[in-house]
């Protein structure tokens, strides 16, 4: 007797609806690589130990795919220092891939994505290139429904919870990284978040001048980068207990889960870590260790939604606090439709290859009302173009 292949375990199965009556078929491609630049380098715990050089610019691989319906998801991945033009050749390898698909069938095409070049690994570089078209189809998803993202997610909230981290970092002097602060919180954020990880007298210093010049009620997180040892990490963790920060970040190699669960026990403050995972395996481990008090996973790092609304349910069943990583105009829309409100990161980086900006207030982001991620590629954007493909070539 033939062997029934639906018993076979994650197997992409071919498509059941007929996409083309749809309207759902997917017609065309289109990926470009821009480098975006920043307002100035920055430099965090990673440069000053030595490991990264300071970063002047964004690398963000963007997908747009559309549909017989004449509708088009646009979605995006990124890369800080090197890795950009290889997610550009990868997504450009995969895009043929998309033709012809339900643009509605997002997991299956996440399957067979990864898939199709599960020999280089399922995590890294490889599921960040297929975040771009992952996000892309939600987007799409979104639009045709004629929802915001988050209300088509379910959304428990119609804003969410907003630190800023751009005014924090290690390049900036301590008087700056406290008028930076200060301009944040007037502008509407809802906490500031600043770089540490240098040694223990500065980053206390540190601490203390912001602390002291936001006042003890504005929520304060510092993030090391993992770039302390796990002594240093709990030495200078106690030190830094009396600040009442709302959380201590990366203190040590985003790997060590079990490190994490030790200096977790060791001290009040809560640890938050998980933004340099690229998969769910990884970010589940840190969740099995009890290795954070708040997780941080990417969606564009961990492959795009499909994976990030798993790895975000798990956490919420376990009482974990998410509050995923970068990415503002993405994760907006995820942290609004999870049950416990996080916090979202607000950076504005990105924003420059967009014609809408993001509205703060009260300490809060509001998420947009437009259909999908509510984004439009800006005209000036096109000044930032590295490369571009087109399926099929016109
Ligand atoms: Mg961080």
């Amino acid at each position: 007797m033939a062997r029934d292949a639906s018993h076979t375990s994650g197997a992409v199965r071919p498509n059941t609806r007929p996409a083309t009556r749809t309207g759902c078929a997917v017609e065309r491609v289109r990926c470009a690589l821009y480098r975006v630049p920043l307002a100035e380098p920055v430099s965090d715990a990673k440069v000053t130990s030595g490991r990264q050089q300071p970063l002047a610019s964004v690398d963000v691989l963007v997908a747009r795919i559309a549909t017989a319906d004449g509708l088009e998801g646009i979605g995006f991945s990124y890369s800080k220092r090197a890795g950009g033009p290889a997610l550009f050749a990868h997504a450009e390898q995969l895009a043929p891939l998309l033709i012809g698909e339900d643009a509605l069938a997002i997991g299956r095409i996440w399957e067979k994505l990864v898939w199709a070049a599960a020999s280089i690994g399922r995590e890294g570089l490889a599921v960040q290139t297929v975040a771009a078209f992952d996000i892309a189809l939600h987007d799409r998803k979104a639009k045709q429904a004629g929802l915001p993202l988050a209300t088509l997610l379910g959304h428990y909230r119609g804003s969410v919870r907003c630190y800023d981290t751009g005014g924090g970092f290690l390049s900036a002097t301590d008087a700056e990284v406290v008028a930076n602060a200060e301009r944040s919180l007037a502008r509407g954020v809802g906490g500031i978040k600043i770089k540490v990880g240098g040694d223990q007298r500065s980053d206390l210093a540190r601490v203390a001048a912001v602390r002291g010049a936001i006042g003890g009620a504005t929520p304060l997180m510092a993030d090391a980068n993992q770039q302390w040892d796990r002594a240093a990490a709990r030495r200078i963790g106690r030190t830094l207990e009396r600040y009442d920060l709302t959380w201590l970040e990366e203190p040590l190699d985003a790997y060590d889960a079990a490190g994490h669960a030790a200096l977790r026990q060791a001290l009040d403050t809560p640890i938050a870590s998980g933004e340099m995972l690229s998969t769910t395996r990884d970010l589940r481990r840190l969740l099995d260790a009890g290795a954070v008090d708040v997780l941080q996973p990417d969606a564009v790092r961990v492959g795009g939604v499909t994976p990030y609304l798993r790895i975000a349910a798990l956490a919420a069943e376990l009482g974990v606090t998410v509050a995923p990583h970068f990415a503002t105009e993405l994760h907006v829309h995820l942290a609004a439709a999870q049950p416990a409100e996080g916090w979202v990161e607000y950076f504005d980086w990105l924003q420059p290859l967009f014609e809408e900006q993001l509205e703060i207030a009260g300490g809060r982001i509001q998420v947009p009302d437009r259909p999908g991620l509510g984004l439009t590629l800006s005209p000036r954007a096109e000044t930032w173009v590295r490369a571009a493909a087109e399926l099929p070539e016109r």
